[in-house]
C-alpha cells in the first residue's frame, strides 16, 4: 500500500494493533470498514454572479453508536479517502475516551481563501442541506465540528441552517458542536483540542520512568518544543505548553518557520501575524522559508498540528525530538512510526492526544440535550456551602482567612471549571488506560498500536453485546 493513502496509512495501524487482539476476522473487518459514504455536488452562486460547482463528502466510519461524530474540513486536499480515514480515526478516539459516539468526518474541496464570507455562509448552509436531505446530520444521528479550514462560524451557520429544516425539534442545537456560546456553544470548547494536548504532553512527562526511557528529565518545565500549525490546536497548544513551563523554539507555518533557541513570543508571533498575514519579518528570530525543515530543529517535543503526512520515511530519521505530541490528525505515516519507534521516540498518538475536542464536543452535545448550562443549578449552593464551612473554620480558630482567600476557596464550580476539570479527567485517565496497554505489551508495541488495541476492544464489546458476533 502506498505511503500516499492516508486511509491506508489508518488500515495498516488498525491492522498491526488487530494481530494483538483475540477477535473473530469478521468482526475486525466489521470494526475496520467504513459503513456510510455520502458525496455531495451542488452549485453555488459566486460574488461576481459565475457559478462554481462544490464537491464534499460525510464518512460516517462506524454506526455502533449514535449519532456518530466528527469534524468538518475546507481545504483543497480534502478527498473520499481523507475523509474515510479521518472519519475511522474518530471511531477509535471515541472509543479510547469513553465517548459514547461512533466516528464520522466531512469536507469540502475549497480553498477558503478564494471564497468571500458571504459565498461561505452559502456553501455551508447548502451542504448541511444536503447532508440533512439524506439524513447525514441532526443529534441522534450524525453531529459535526469543526476541523481543518473552518470554525465557530461555520458551526453556527449549519446549527441555524439545520433548525430551519427540523422545524419544531427540540434538541436541534444538538445537531452540531463548537458553536458560538450564544448559539449554544460551551465555555472551553474553542481551545479544548489544544488544551487537551497539553493535560496528556504533561501527564506523559511526569512519568519519571518514562522519561528515564528516553534520556530525559521528568516534568515539562523548561522542555523545549517545536508546533507546526497555528490554528486552533497549534496555537492553543502552544499557548497552554508555555504556561505549563515549557519552551516554545520553533514554530512552523504554511509560509516558513521563525526559530529561536531561547524561546519565541507566541502572542507577540500572532500579532505579527495578523499584522502583516506572515511570519517573514518577525524581529528576533531566525525566518526559514522551508518550514518543514524546522521540524528537525533541536527540541524535546515536536507537536505537529497542521496536516496529515508530515513526519513520513523520508524525514523521520532527521528528527530529534524525543517526544512527538501529534496535534493535527495522522501527522505521521506508518512506515515513519516504526522508524521513530525503533529510534526510541515517544509518540504520543493524535488517537488519544488531540481527544481533548471531541471530549469537549460530547459535554457541549449533552448541554444542548439537558437545555441547561453546567452548574447553573449548583454553583451559588456550593459557594454558600463553602462560604458556611470556612466562617467556621474562622470561628473556630480565631483567624480571619483574609477576603482574597476567603473568595477563592469558596468559588463554585462554574460552566467553565467543569469543562475544564471534566476534560483534564478525561485526558488523564485516557493517557492511563492507553499506557497500561503498552506496558502490557512490554512496551514492545508503539502508542499509537497501544492505543488501538484498547479502542478496538471497546468497540467490540457493542458488537458482542449485540450477539452479532461471538
Ligand atoms: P486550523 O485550520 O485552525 O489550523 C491549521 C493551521 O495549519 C493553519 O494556521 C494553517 O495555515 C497551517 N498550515 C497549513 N499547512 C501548513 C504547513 N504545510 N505547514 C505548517 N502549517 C500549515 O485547523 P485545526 O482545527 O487547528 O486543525 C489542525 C489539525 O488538527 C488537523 O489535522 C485536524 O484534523 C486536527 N484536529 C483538530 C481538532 C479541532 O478541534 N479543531 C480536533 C482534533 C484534531
Amino acid at each position: 500500500m502506498s505511503e500516499q493513502s492516508f486511509l491506508g496509512q489508518v488500515h495498516r495501524a488498525f491492522d498491526a494493533a488487530a494481530t494483538f487482539t483475540n477477535h473473530p476476522p469478521a468482526l475486525l473487518n466489521q470494526i475496520k470498514e467504513c459503513n456510510a459514504v455520502y458525496r455531495v455536488t451542488f452549485p453555488i452562486l459566486r460574488d461576481d454572479g459565475t457559478i462554481k460547482t462544490i464537491v464534499g463528502w460525510r464518512a460516517e466510519h462506524s454506526h455502533h453508536k449514535l449519532p456518530t461524530k466528527g469534524g468538518i474540513r475546507y481545504a483543497m486536499s480534502v478527498n473520499e479517502d481523507e475523509v474515510m480515514a479521518l472519519a475511522s480515526l474518530m471511531t477509535f478516539k471515541c472509543a479510547v475516551v469513553d465517548v459514547p459516539f461512533g466516528g464520522a468526518k466531512g469536507g469540502i474541496k475549497i480553498n477558503r481563501k478564494e471564497f468571500s464570507e458571504s459565498e461561505l455562509e452559502r456553501i455551508t448552509r447548502r451542504y448541511t442541506f444536503e447532508l440533512w436531505k439524506k439524513n447525514f446530520i441532526g443529534p441522534g444521528v450524525d453531529v459535526p465540528a469543526p476541523d481543518y479550514g473552518t470554525s465557530s462560524k461555520e458551526m453556527a451557520w449549519i446549527a441555524d441552517t439545520y433548525a430551519q429544516l427540523a422545524v419544531g425539534e427540540l434538541n436541534a442545537l444538538g445537531c452540531v458542536t463548537a458553536k458560538p456560546i450564544a448559539q449554544g456553544g460551551i465555555r472551553g470548547r474553542t481551545e479544548a483540542t489544544g488544551r487537551g494536548v497539553y493535560f496528556g504532553v504533561r501527564e506523559a512527562c511526569d512519568n519519571v520512568e518514562d522519561m528515564k526511557a528516553i534520556g530525559l528529565t521528568p516534568g515539562l518545565q523548561g522542555k523545549r518544543f517545536i508546533v507546526q500549525g497555528l490554528g486552533n490546536v497549534g496555537y492553543h497548544a502552544a499557548k497552554f505548553l508555555s504556561e505549563g513551563g515549557g519552551v516554545l523554539v520553533a514554530v512552523a507555518e504554511a509560509d516558513g518557520a521563525l526559530h529561536h533557541d531561547k524561546g519565541l513570543d507566541l502572542q507577540a508571533i500572532m500579532a505579527h501575524r495578523r499584522d502583516f498575514g506572515t511570519l517573514k519579518g518577525f524581529p528576533g528570530a531566525a525566518y526559514l522559508a522551508d518550514s518543514r525543515a524546522a521540524l528537525e530543529l533541536p527540541c524535546d517535543i515536536l507537536v505537529p498540528a497542521a496536516l496529515e503526512g508530515q513526519i513520513t520515511a523520508e524525514n523521520a530519521s532527521r528528527i530529534q525530538a524525543k517526544i512527538i505530541a501529534e496535534g493535527a490528525n495522522g501527522p505521521t505515516t506508518f512506515q515513519a512510526d516504526s522508524i521513530l519507534h525503533a529510534r526510541g521516540v515517544m509518540v504520543l498518538a493524535d488517537l488519544f492526544l488531540n481527544a481533548g475536542g471531541v471530549t469537549v464536543s460530547y459535554f457541549e452535545w449533552l448541554k444542548n440535550l439537558s437545555h441547561v448550562r453546567f452548574g447553573r443549578m449548583e454553583k451559588r449552593f456550593e459557594e454558600t456551602a463553602f462560604t458556611n464551612v470556612l466562617k467556621a473554620v474562622e470561628d473556630l480558630t480565631g483567624k480571619s482567612l483574609g477576603a482574597e482567600r476567603m473568595a477563592k476557596l469558596s468559588h463554585g464550580a462554574d460552566e467553565e471549571d467543569l469543562v475544564n476539570s471534566g476534560l483534564e479527567d478525561t485526558m488523564i485517565s485516557a493517557w492511563h488506560q492507553v499506557r497500561e496497554t503498552w506496558l502490557r505489551h512490554d512496551r514492545k508495541t508503539d502508542i499509537r498500536t497501544a492505543a488501538f488495541i484498547s479502542s478496538i476492544n471497546k468497540v467490540a464489546v457493542s458488537y458482542q453485546d449485540l450477539g452479532i458476533f461471538p
